[in-house]
Protein backbone atom coordinates (compact mmCIF):
# COMPACT_ATOMS: atom_id res chain seq x y z
CA UNK A 1 0.00 0.00 0.00
CA UNK A 2 1.13 3.74 -0.85
CA UNK A 3 1.57 6.35 1.86
CA UNK A 4 -1.31 8.33 1.71
CA UNK A 5 -1.33 12.19 0.56
CA UNK A 6 -4.39 13.30 2.17
CA UNK A 7 -3.08 16.75 3.33
CA UNK A 8 -5.35 18.50 0.50
CA UNK A 9 -8.50 18.11 2.70
CA UNK A 10 -9.21 20.36 5.46
CA UNK A 11 -9.85 18.13 9.06
CA UNK A 12 -13.55 19.13 9.80
CA UNK A 13 -14.30 17.86 5.96
CA UNK A 14 -11.84 14.65 6.04
CA UNK A 15 -13.41 13.23 9.24
CA UNK A 16 -17.01 13.35 7.02
CA UNK A 17 -15.92 12.38 4.43
CA UNK A 18 -13.41 9.72 5.25
CA UNK A 19 -13.87 5.87 4.49
CA UNK A 20 -17.02 6.16 2.59
CA UNK A 21 -16.03 5.05 -0.76
CA UNK A 22 -19.10 3.98 -2.71
CA UNK A 23 -18.48 0.06 -2.78
CA UNK A 24 -18.73 0.45 0.62
CA UNK A 25 -21.67 2.54 1.37
CA UNK A 26 -23.73 1.66 -1.51
CA UNK A 27 -26.99 3.96 -1.47
CA UNK A 28 -26.92 5.08 1.98
CA UNK A 29 -24.38 7.55 3.37
CA UNK A 30 -23.19 5.16 6.61
CA UNK A 31 -21.05 1.98 5.49
CA UNK A 32 -23.98 -0.86 7.44
CA UNK A 33 -23.39 -3.24 9.76
CA UNK A 34 -21.82 -6.35 7.85
CA UNK A 35 -22.02 -8.87 10.43
CA UNK A 36 -20.07 -12.06 9.51
CA UNK A 37 -17.51 -14.95 10.05
CA UNK A 38 -17.99 -17.07 6.70
CA UNK A 39 -17.67 -15.22 3.66
CA UNK A 40 -18.98 -17.02 0.95
CA UNK A 41 -17.39 -17.18 -2.34
CA UNK A 42 -18.85 -17.71 -6.17
CA UNK A 43 -16.84 -20.67 -6.64
CA UNK A 44 -13.46 -22.65 -6.29
CA UNK A 45 -11.34 -20.33 -8.47
CA UNK A 46 -12.66 -17.30 -6.40
CA UNK A 47 -11.95 -18.80 -3.19
CA UNK A 48 -8.33 -18.98 -4.58
CA UNK A 49 -8.12 -15.86 -5.66
CA UNK A 50 -9.59 -14.84 -2.33
CA UNK A 51 -5.96 -16.16 -0.70
CA UNK A 52 -4.00 -14.92 -3.24
CA UNK A 53 -4.79 -11.43 -2.64
CA UNK A 54 -5.37 -11.40 0.97
CA UNK A 55 -5.19 -8.07 1.11
CA UNK A 56 -7.44 -5.29 3.52
CA UNK A 57 -10.28 -4.10 1.13
CA UNK A 58 -11.46 -7.51 0.19
CA UNK A 59 -13.50 -10.05 1.59
CA UNK A 60 -12.16 -13.37 2.79
CA UNK A 61 -13.04 -14.13 6.51
CA UNK A 62 -14.40 -12.29 9.21
CA UNK A 63 -11.33 -11.50 11.37
CA UNK A 64 -10.01 -9.67 8.59
CA UNK A 65 -12.95 -7.52 8.97
CA UNK A 66 -15.52 -6.18 6.63
CA UNK A 67 -16.48 -2.79 4.96
CA UNK A 68 -17.48 -1.96 8.02
CA UNK A 69 -14.43 -1.97 10.00
CA UNK A 70 -12.65 -1.03 6.65
CA UNK A 71 -14.03 1.97 5.88
CA UNK A 72 -12.97 3.45 9.53
CA UNK A 73 -9.74 2.29 9.03
CA UNK A 74 -9.68 4.10 6.37
CA UNK A 75 -10.70 7.27 7.63
CA UNK A 76 -8.32 7.21 10.36
CA UNK A 77 -5.54 6.39 7.79
CA UNK A 78 -6.78 9.90 5.65
CA UNK A 79 -6.40 12.01 9.24
CA UNK A 80 -2.56 11.06 8.76
CA UNK A 81 -0.64 12.38 5.53
CA UNK A 82 2.26 9.88 5.02
CA UNK A 83 0.21 6.94 6.64
CA UNK A 84 0.00 3.18 5.00
CA UNK A 85 -2.70 1.78 6.69
CA UNK A 86 -4.64 1.89 10.54
CA UNK A 87 -5.17 -0.78 12.36
CA UNK A 88 -8.23 -1.65 14.65
CA UNK A 89 -8.40 -3.22 17.66
CA UNK A 90 -11.13 -4.46 20.90
CA UNK A 91 -9.43 -1.61 22.78
CA UNK A 92 -6.69 0.95 23.49
CA UNK A 93 -4.38 -1.26 25.70
CA UNK A 94 -4.47 -4.00 22.70
CA UNK A 95 -3.28 -1.27 20.19
CA UNK A 96 -0.42 -0.32 22.69
CA UNK A 97 0.66 -4.17 23.42
CA UNK A 98 0.36 -4.90 19.43
CA UNK A 99 2.05 -2.33 18.11
CA UNK A 100 4.90 -2.78 20.58
CA UNK A 101 5.07 -6.86 19.69
CA UNK A 102 5.19 -5.78 16.07
CA UNK A 103 9.18 -3.94 16.75
CA UNK A 104 10.17 -5.97 19.38
CA UNK A 105 12.22 -8.52 20.03
CA UNK A 106 14.13 -10.68 22.82
CA UNK A 107 16.95 -9.12 24.00
CA UNK A 108 15.58 -6.01 22.51
CA UNK A 109 15.31 -2.63 25.05
CA UNK A 110 12.50 -0.27 25.03
CA UNK A 111 12.64 3.59 26.66
CA UNK A 112 9.05 5.12 27.86
CA UNK A 113 8.36 8.18 29.14
CA UNK A 114 8.11 8.33 33.27
CA UNK A 115 4.52 9.99 32.46
CA UNK A 116 2.81 6.58 30.46
CA UNK A 117 -0.22 5.64 31.11
CA UNK A 118 -0.27 3.19 33.47
CA UNK A 119 -1.08 -0.06 31.49
CA UNK A 120 1.68 0.72 29.51
CA UNK A 121 4.14 0.55 32.24
CA UNK A 122 2.42 -2.63 33.33
CA UNK A 123 2.74 -4.07 29.90
CA UNK A 124 6.47 -3.15 29.90
CA UNK A 125 7.86 -4.28 33.18
CA UNK A 126 5.70 -7.25 33.33
CA UNK A 127 4.81 -8.93 29.83
CA UNK A 128 7.72 -7.11 27.76
CA UNK A 129 10.06 -8.31 30.33
CA UNK A 130 9.15 -12.27 30.91
CA UNK A 131 9.60 -11.94 26.92
CA UNK A 132 13.48 -11.25 27.55
CA UNK A 133 12.73 -6.82 26.63
CA UNK A 134 13.51 -4.72 29.53
CA UNK A 135 12.16 -1.22 29.79
CA UNK A 136 13.71 2.09 31.01
CA UNK A 137 11.83 4.80 31.48
CA UNK A 138 12.65 8.65 30.54
CA UNK A 139 11.97 12.17 32.05
CA UNK A 140 9.19 13.17 29.17
CA UNK A 141 10.73 16.74 29.42
CA UNK A 142 14.28 16.07 28.18
CA UNK A 143 13.67 16.19 24.56
CA UNK A 144 17.02 15.39 22.20
CA UNK A 145 18.74 14.91 25.68
CA UNK A 146 17.19 11.20 25.53
CA UNK A 147 20.52 10.29 23.12
CA UNK A 148 22.30 10.29 25.78
CA UNK A 149 20.25 6.94 27.02
CA UNK A 150 20.29 5.39 23.95
CA UNK A 151 21.94 1.72 24.51
CA UNK A 152 23.38 -0.31 21.88
CA UNK A 153 20.10 -2.47 21.86
CA UNK A 154 18.13 0.51 22.38
CA UNK A 155 15.03 -0.27 19.79
CA UNK A 156 12.25 1.69 20.34
CA UNK A 157 10.79 4.62 22.43
CA UNK A 158 6.94 4.91 23.38
CA UNK A 159 5.80 8.55 24.06
CA UNK A 160 2.66 9.67 25.35
CA UNK A 161 2.76 13.67 24.70
CA UNK A 162 0.86 15.10 27.06
CA UNK A 163 1.10 12.19 29.65
CA UNK A 164 -2.59 11.78 30.64
CA UNK A 165 -1.94 12.89 34.34
CA UNK A 166 0.30 15.46 34.44
CA UNK A 167 0.61 16.13 31.06
CA UNK A 168 4.14 17.12 30.56
CA UNK A 169 4.44 17.82 26.80
CA UNK A 170 7.22 16.06 24.99
CA UNK A 171 9.27 17.35 22.69
CA UNK A 172 8.53 14.89 19.59
CA UNK A 173 9.80 15.91 17.07
CA UNK A 174 13.27 15.83 18.40
CA UNK A 175 13.04 12.50 20.11
CA UNK A 176 12.20 10.82 16.60
CA UNK A 177 15.39 12.85 14.64
CA UNK A 178 17.54 11.61 17.08
CA UNK A 179 16.17 8.32 17.37
CA UNK A 180 15.35 8.11 13.43
CA UNK A 181 19.38 8.90 13.24
CA UNK A 182 20.13 5.39 15.48
CA UNK A 183 17.93 3.43 13.95
CA UNK A 184 15.49 2.89 17.00
CA UNK A 185 11.83 3.26 16.16
CA UNK A 186 9.47 5.70 17.72
CA UNK A 187 5.80 5.06 18.53
CA UNK A 188 3.60 7.53 20.02
CA UNK A 189 0.39 7.30 22.49
CA UNK A 190 -1.43 9.81 20.89
CA UNK A 191 -4.78 9.27 22.67
CA UNK A 192 -4.97 13.22 23.83
CA UNK A 193 -4.59 15.13 20.60
CA UNK A 194 -5.49 12.47 18.09
CA UNK A 195 -4.79 13.00 14.72
CA UNK A 196 -6.90 15.85 14.47
CA UNK A 197 -4.71 18.19 16.77
CA UNK A 198 -1.68 16.20 15.95
CA UNK A 199 -0.73 14.69 12.95
CA UNK A 200 1.75 12.52 14.77
CA UNK A 201 3.69 10.92 11.54
CA UNK A 202 4.26 14.82 10.29
CA UNK A 203 5.91 15.09 13.16
CA UNK A 204 8.67 12.45 12.36
CA UNK A 205 6.62 9.54 14.47
CA UNK A 206 6.59 6.01 13.22
CA UNK A 207 3.70 4.26 14.71
CA UNK A 208 0.96 6.56 15.98
CA UNK A 209 -1.35 5.02 18.54
CA UNK A 210 -4.76 6.16 19.75
CA UNK A 211 -7.28 4.82 22.37
CA UNK A 212 -10.23 5.21 19.92
CA UNK A 213 -12.32 4.22 23.24
CA UNK A 214 -11.81 8.15 24.09
CA UNK A 215 -12.49 10.52 21.80
CA UNK A 216 -13.08 8.89 18.46
CA UNK A 217 -16.22 7.09 19.44
CA UNK A 218 -16.70 9.76 21.82
CA UNK A 219 -19.88 8.66 23.95
CA UNK A 220 -18.39 6.39 26.19
CA UNK A 221 -20.45 3.47 24.35
CA UNK A 222 -17.08 1.39 22.71
CA UNK A 223 -13.70 0.40 23.51
CA UNK A 224 -11.40 0.31 21.25
CA UNK A 225 -7.80 1.05 19.44
CA UNK A 226 -6.07 2.40 16.56
CA UNK A 227 -2.72 2.16 15.44
CA UNK A 228 -1.65 3.88 11.89
CA UNK A 229 1.94 3.73 10.51
CA UNK A 230 3.58 4.58 7.38
CA UNK A 231 4.85 1.67 4.98
CA UNK A 232 8.09 1.00 6.67
CA UNK A 233 6.58 -0.97 9.60
CA UNK A 234 2.69 -1.23 8.23
CA UNK A 235 3.34 -5.21 7.06
CA UNK A 236 4.72 -6.03 10.43
CA UNK A 237 2.05 -4.30 12.34
CA UNK A 238 -0.67 -5.70 10.40
CA UNK A 239 0.94 -9.07 10.26
CA UNK A 240 1.12 -8.90 13.98
CA UNK A 241 -2.35 -7.93 14.71
CA UNK A 242 -3.82 -10.70 12.71
CA UNK A 243 -1.38 -13.42 14.25
CA UNK A 244 -2.32 -12.10 17.55
CA UNK A 245 -6.42 -12.52 16.17
CA UNK A 246 -6.95 -9.18 16.58
CA UNK A 247 -10.57 -7.77 15.30
CA UNK A 248 -13.32 -5.37 16.21
CA UNK A 249 -16.61 -6.18 15.60
CA UNK A 250 -18.78 -4.44 13.07
CA UNK A 251 -21.43 -3.03 15.29
CA UNK A 252 -18.31 -1.58 17.20
CA UNK A 253 -16.94 0.11 13.93
CA UNK A 254 -20.01 1.59 12.97
CA UNK A 255 -20.11 3.58 16.37
CA UNK A 256 -16.91 4.67 16.39
CA UNK A 257 -17.37 5.18 12.92
CA UNK A 258 -20.49 7.66 13.73
CA UNK A 259 -18.40 9.06 16.37
CA UNK A 260 -15.85 10.00 14.06
CA UNK A 261 -18.03 12.08 11.62
CA UNK A 262 -18.53 14.45 15.10
CA UNK A 263 -14.91 14.71 15.88
CA UNK A 264 -14.11 17.82 14.61
CA UNK A 265 -16.93 20.02 16.40
CA UNK A 266 -16.67 17.69 19.57
CA UNK A 267 -12.93 18.65 19.87
CA UNK A 268 -13.18 22.15 19.20
CA UNK A 269 -15.98 22.45 22.00
CA UNK A 270 -14.16 20.34 24.32
CA UNK A 271 -11.32 22.99 23.98
CA UNK A 272 -12.60 25.90 24.15
CA UNK A 273 -15.04 24.79 27.33
CA UNK A 274 -12.05 23.12 29.14
CA UNK A 275 -9.92 26.10 28.39
CA UNK A 276 -12.63 28.18 30.15
CA UNK A 277 -12.55 26.52 33.06
CA UNK A 278 -9.00 26.05 33.29
CA UNK A 279 -8.57 29.68 33.21
CA UNK A 280 -10.94 30.04 35.68
CA UNK A 281 -9.63 27.72 38.18
CA UNK A 282 -6.22 29.18 37.88
CA UNK A 283 -7.66 32.67 39.10
CA UNK A 284 -8.89 30.27 42.65
CA UNK A 285 -7.04 30.81 45.57
CA UNK A 286 -7.27 26.69 46.47
CA UNK A 287 -6.00 26.21 43.09
CA UNK A 288 -1.95 25.35 42.44
CA UNK A 289 -1.10 24.88 39.16
CA UNK A 290 -3.20 23.74 36.10
CA UNK A 291 -1.80 21.14 34.07
CA UNK A 292 -3.33 22.20 30.57
CA UNK A 293 -0.75 22.29 28.15
CA UNK A 294 -2.16 25.67 26.63
CA UNK A 295 -1.74 27.49 30.04
CA UNK A 296 1.90 28.62 30.42
CA UNK A 297 2.27 26.66 33.83
CA UNK A 298 2.10 23.68 32.15
CA UNK A 299 5.70 21.68 31.70
CA UNK A 300 6.36 22.00 27.88
CA UNK A 301 3.46 24.62 27.24
CA UNK A 302 6.07 26.45 24.20
CA UNK A 303 6.17 22.55 22.47
CA UNK A 304 2.65 22.19 22.89
CA UNK A 305 2.55 25.95 21.19
CA UNK A 306 4.96 24.82 18.55
CA UNK A 307 3.64 21.54 17.26
CA UNK A 308 -0.27 21.32 18.50
CA UNK A 309 -3.30 22.15 16.54
CA UNK A 310 -5.13 22.87 19.61
CA UNK A 311 -5.66 21.19 23.01
CA UNK A 312 -8.39 18.81 24.31
CA UNK A 313 -10.87 18.30 27.15
CA UNK A 314 -8.61 16.65 29.52
CA UNK A 315 -6.23 18.58 32.46
CA UNK A 316 -6.01 18.05 36.15
CA UNK A 317 -4.95 20.82 38.96
CA UNK A 318 -3.36 21.07 42.34
CA UNK A 319 -5.44 21.49 45.15
CA UNK A 320 -2.60 23.76 47.41
CA UNK A 321 -3.19 22.58 51.04
CA UNK A 322 -5.92 19.86 50.07
CA UNK A 323 -5.10 16.37 51.33
CA UNK A 324 -6.92 12.98 50.48
CA UNK A 325 -10.29 13.69 52.76
CA UNK A 326 -10.62 17.05 51.28
CA UNK A 327 -10.19 16.17 47.55
CA UNK A 328 -12.26 13.60 48.21
CA UNK A 329 -15.04 16.03 49.80
CA UNK A 330 -14.48 18.04 46.45
CA UNK A 331 -15.08 14.95 44.62
CA UNK A 332 -18.16 13.96 45.79
CA UNK A 333 -19.97 17.39 45.86
CA UNK A 334 -19.73 17.15 41.89
CA UNK A 335 -23.26 16.57 40.40
CA UNK A 336 -22.26 17.72 37.03
CA UNK A 337 -19.10 15.86 37.35
CA UNK A 338 -19.30 11.28 37.25
CA UNK A 339 -16.75 9.71 39.10
CA UNK A 340 -14.82 7.45 36.93
CA UNK A 341 -12.74 6.17 34.46
CA UNK A 342 -11.70 6.69 30.66
CA UNK A 343 -12.56 10.50 29.31
CA UNK A 344 -13.15 11.92 25.62
CA UNK A 345 -17.27 11.65 25.89
CA UNK A 346 -19.84 13.75 25.73
CA UNK A 347 -19.95 13.63 29.91
CA UNK A 348 -17.72 15.28 32.41
CA UNK A 349 -15.93 13.72 34.81
CA UNK A 350 -13.54 14.09 38.00
CA UNK A 351 -10.89 11.96 38.99
CA UNK A 352 -8.54 11.85 42.08
CA UNK A 353 -5.14 11.36 40.57
CA UNK A 354 -1.83 10.27 42.29
CA UNK A 355 1.19 10.54 39.48
CA UNK A 356 3.67 10.01 42.23
CA UNK A 357 2.86 6.36 42.08
CA UNK A 358 3.53 5.72 38.66
CA UNK A 359 7.09 7.53 38.30
CA UNK A 360 10.80 5.35 38.20
CA UNK A 361 12.86 8.11 36.55
CA UNK A 362 11.51 11.35 38.11
CA UNK A 363 9.66 12.80 41.37
CA UNK A 364 6.35 13.74 41.15
CA UNK A 365 6.55 17.21 44.01
CA UNK A 366 2.86 18.57 43.37
CA UNK A 367 1.50 21.02 46.06
CA UNK A 368 -1.15 19.28 47.08
CA UNK A 369 -3.15 16.36 45.43
CA UNK A 370 -4.49 16.56 42.27
CA UNK A 371 -8.05 16.26 40.48
CA UNK A 372 -8.35 15.12 36.78
CA UNK A 373 -11.08 16.96 34.99
CA UNK A 374 -12.59 15.18 31.69
CA UNK A 375 -14.72 18.27 30.25
CA UNK A 376 -17.68 16.80 28.40
CA UNK A 377 -20.12 18.96 26.43
CA UNK A 378 -22.34 20.53 29.40
CA UNK A 379 -22.64 24.32 29.31
CA UNK A 380 -19.10 25.76 30.87
CA UNK A 381 -21.19 27.92 33.04
CA UNK A 382 -23.22 24.89 34.83
CA UNK A 383 -19.67 23.24 35.20
CA UNK A 384 -17.65 26.18 36.97
CA UNK A 385 -21.12 26.80 39.08
CA UNK A 386 -21.00 23.05 40.42
CA UNK A 387 -16.77 23.18 40.80
CA UNK A 388 -17.28 26.41 43.10
CA UNK A 389 -19.24 24.51 45.32
CA UNK A 390 -17.17 21.41 45.15
CA UNK A 391 -15.06 24.38 46.67
CA UNK A 392 -17.39 25.06 49.83
CA UNK A 393 -17.53 21.22 50.68
CA UNK A 394 -13.52 21.33 50.12
CA UNK A 395 -13.19 24.12 52.95
CA UNK A 396 -15.85 22.56 54.83
CA UNK A 397 -13.95 19.11 55.08
CA UNK A 398 -10.60 21.23 56.13
CA UNK A 399 -12.36 23.15 58.49
C1 LIG B 1 -7.54 5.10 28.11
C2 LIG B 1 -6.18 5.22 27.59
C3 LIG B 1 -5.57 4.15 26.91
C4 LIG B 1 -6.21 2.79 26.81
O1 LIG B 1 -7.42 2.75 26.15
P1 LIG B 1 -8.50 1.64 26.50
O2 LIG B 1 -9.40 1.67 25.33
O3 LIG B 1 -9.14 2.06 27.79
O4 LIG B 1 -7.80 0.32 26.64
C5 LIG B 1 -4.32 4.34 26.41
N1 LIG B 1 -3.66 5.50 26.55
C6 LIG B 1 -4.20 6.54 27.21
C7 LIG B 1 -3.41 7.80 27.33
C8 LIG B 1 -5.46 6.43 27.76
O5 LIG B 1 -5.98 7.46 28.44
Amino acid sequence: MADNDSGAKNPATQVVTGGRRKEWTGSVVNPPVWRGSTHLYENVAHLRDGVKSNADGRFFYGRRGSPTQWSLAEALTEMEPGAAGTMLYPSGVAAISCALLAVLNPGDEILLADSSYDPSRSFADAFLKRMGISARYYDPTMGADIAELFAPNTKAILMESPGSLTFEVQDIPAICRVARDAGIVTLLDNTWATSRFFPALEHGVDIAITAATKYIVGHSDVMMGAVTTHSKYWTSLRRTAQQLGQVVSPDDAYLAARGLRTLDVRLRQHEASALKIAHWLKDRPEVGLVLHPALPDCPGHAIWKRDFKGSSGLFSFELADGDDQSRAAFIDALTLFGIGYSWGGFESLALPVDPEKHRSATKWTGKGPLVRLNIGLEDPDDLIADLAKGFEHYHSARS
